[in-house]
């Protein structure tokens, strides 16, 4: 019960590493906010926490839309009094080279991968601030740390996390806020279905492992940032890989 009683908002925990993140701070004792774009699956997974005999509560947010991160932020403000962990995990890809990038896939990818990590910070930390601390962890990628062909959008997205994550961790560290992000490898969820099997082969061949990680091996270190066990541990982009980069 690592993480007993702490509040916590996980973006896009409808499916993949978010749903494993929710899952892993339900049995470790968070009280979680699951938010995801789709209602019905958002509800599908609250109700599986609550069978995990987990404290939980299901929001419909885009976290490109302010509005409705205010209202969630305030919700579960009204319900729980606080809030101690924000993970920003909801993010997309929308893969082409830079010769083929249309300004669409660009400003999507950013929309949702950068810019929605900005607007749900922004909106947590004054209540941060105020209750004198919490952890923002936010999902940044190895390719936030080394780029990857294909994937301009996704890169600048996830380099810009580890951006903002250096950024907070020397503004807030002093109010008792850490900011850490996570840079996972190859993560077997729904995001990958798009790439032909061969590919997902040839991903596989490349890690020492010689297999992807399971969404729940990503939430475990999650879970080991928010508690305060890591509470040293600021301004860091962990690399969870398997030994993909070495
Ligand atoms: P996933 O597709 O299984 O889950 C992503 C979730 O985010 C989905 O439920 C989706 O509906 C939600 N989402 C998308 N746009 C949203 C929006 N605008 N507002 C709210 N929710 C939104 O993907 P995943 O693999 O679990 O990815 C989770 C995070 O981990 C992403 O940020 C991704 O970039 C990152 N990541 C994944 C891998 C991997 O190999 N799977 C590797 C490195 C980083």
């Amino acid at each position: 019960m690592r993480l007993k009683g702490k509040v916590s908002i996980i973006t896009g925990s409808a499916s993949g590493i978010g749903k494993a993140t929710a899952e892993k701070f339900v049995k470790e004792g968070a009280i979680v906010a699951v938010c995801d774009l789709n209602t019905e699956a958002v509800n599908a997974v609250v109700d599986e926490l609550k069978a995990l005999g987990g404290e939980a509560y299901g929001y419909k947010v885009d976290v490109t839309n302010k509005g409705q991160i205010a209202e969630m932020v305030a919700d579960l403000k009204n319900r729980c009094g606080r809030i101690d962990v924000l993970v920003n995990n909801a993010g997309i890809v929308q893969d082409a080279q830079l010769i083929k990038m249309s300004e669409d896939q660009f400003d999507k990818v950013i929309d949702i991968n950068l810019k929605g990590v900005y607007n749900c910070a922004r909106a947590v930390v004054d209540t941060m601030v105020e209750q004198g601390g919490g952890v923002i962890l936010n999902a940044s990628s190895v390719v936030g740390v080394y780029g990857n062909f294909g994937q301009t959008n996704y890169a600048a997205a996830k380099f810009g996390v580890i951006g903002f994550v250096k950024t907070w961790a020397k503004e807030l560290g002093k109010k008792g806020i850490r900011a850490n992000a996570v840079c996972p490898g190859f993560v077997a969820t729904p995001i990958l279905k798009a790439m032909p099997e061969k590919v997902l082969q040839a991903m596989e061949d490349k890690v020492p492992m010689r297999r992807m990680a399971d969404p729940a091996e990503i939430a475990n270190v999650y879970a080991f940032l928010a508690s305060d066990e890591a509470s040293y541990i600021n301004g860091a982009a962990i690399e969870v890989t398997g030994g993909l980069t070495l």
